[in-house]
């Protein structure tokens, strides 16, 4: 057989969690398709997006699960968790209660889902400078304590949304290779 076709093949599943409007969808529009939704709704959300992902020469396969607005009602199954290996950890810099939410947030991974789970702490909207609620290094200090990757991004102005999802992919690469 040809060396492509002995090609391995990885997929792993990453979930997208955090409150009711943080950005979470748009995040992953902006990395899967390079769009963004200025006034989206709940309803763009699509159950998950295969992205094909170049890791140290390495076709991986990320399949990035997004919720369909389930949140607001604190309701997100254990379905959605099943299986995942990665998880972005999403609150909106000039909110600051959405900050507040993300432990209750990382109970429910760790709940749902393996404890080795590759998490990363993102702090969405950097761009709305004016309006932030919680500066860089709350956000810096809370992943420390909790052994989170962190970033902040905006998928408005796409700064660090590819290095989100990548430090995450990398790091599951990492282990699992
Ligand atoms: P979700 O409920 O977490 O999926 O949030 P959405 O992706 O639907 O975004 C909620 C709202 O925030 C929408 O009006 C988006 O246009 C807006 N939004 C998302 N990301 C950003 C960002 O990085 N910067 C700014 N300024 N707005 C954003
Ligand atoms: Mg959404």
């Amino acid at each position: 057989s040809t060396e492509e076709q002995q090609t391995e093949d990885y997929l792993f599943k990453i979930v997208l969690i955090g409150d009711s409007a943080v950005g979470k969808s748009n995040l992953l529009a902006r990395f899967a398709r390079n769009e963004f939704y200025p006034n989206s709704k709940s309803t763009i959300g699509v159950e998950f997006q295969t992205q094909k992902m170049d890791i140290d020469g390495k076709e991986v396969k990320a399949q990035i699960w997004d919720t369909a607005g389930q949140e607001r009602f604190r309701a997100v199954t254990s379905a959605y968790y099943r299986g995942a290996v990665g998880a972005l950890l999403v609150y909106d810099i000039s909110r600051r209660q959405t900050f507040d939410s993300i432990g209750r947030w990382l109970n429910e991974l760790h709940t749902h889902s393996d404890m080795n789970v590759v998490t990363i702490l993102v702090g969405n909207k950097s761009d709305l400078k004016d309006a932030r609620e919680v500066p860089t290094r709350e956000g810096k200090a809370l992943a420390e304590a909790q052994g989170l990757f962190f970033m902040e991004t905006s998928a408005l102005d796409s700064s660090n949304v590819n290095a989100a999802f990548q430090t995450v992919v990398k790091e599951i690469y990492g282990i699992l290779s």
